[in-house]
C-alpha cells in the first residue's frame, strides 16, 4: 500500500494520541499543513484501508482512533466531552451472545452516555 507523506503523517498522529482526536485536531497538529479537505480525505482513506476507526456520538463531530487501541466511551450528553478507558467488560456478554445468537463476534463498540463530572449535578 503507497502512504503518501501526508497520510503517513496522519496516521502517526493518530497511533501517536492518547484519546480519539477530530478531523480538526489532527487538522490542527499536522505539521504539513495541508489544508482541510485533504486532512479528510486522509482520514477517509485511512479508515478504508482499515487502519484507523472513527466514532460520533449525536450531533457531535466524528472521532478517529487507531484500529490497533481498543476503546470504550464515555460521552457526556450535556457539554459533549467523550473520555475513554479500555478496560473491557465484552467477553462474558460474548460467551452469552455465541450461545444464545450462534453469533461469532468479531468486534464491539460500547459507549456509555450521561453526565460528566462537571455536569452532574451536585
Ligand atoms: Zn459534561
Ligand atoms: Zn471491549
Amino acid at each position: 500500500m503507497e502512504l503518501t507523506k501526508w497520510r503517513e503523517e496522519i496516521l502517526k498522529i493518530i497511533e501517536k494520541s492518547k484519546k480519539p482526536l477530530t478531523a480538526e485536531e489532527i487538522y490542527k497538529i499536522n505539521k504539513f499543513k495541508p489544508n482541510f479537505s485533504t486532512v479528510y480525505r486522509a482520514l477517509k482513506f485511512l479508515e478504508e484501508k482499515n487502519l484507523i476507526k472513527s466514532i460520533s456520538f449525536d450531533k457531535g463531530p466524528k472521532y478517529f482512533y487507531s484500529s490497533k487501541k481498543h476503546y470504550h466511551f464515555l460521552y457526556c450528553t450535556n457539554c459533549g466531552k467523550i473520555e475513554v478507558f479500555n478496560k473491557c467488560i465484552a467477553s462474558q456478554l460474548e460467551n452469552f451472545i455465541y450461545k444464545n445468537f450462534k453469533f461469532q463476534i468479531t468486534d464491539h463498540v460500547f459507549y456509555f452516555k450521561g453526565l460528566c463530572e462537571n455536569c452532574k449535578e451536585g
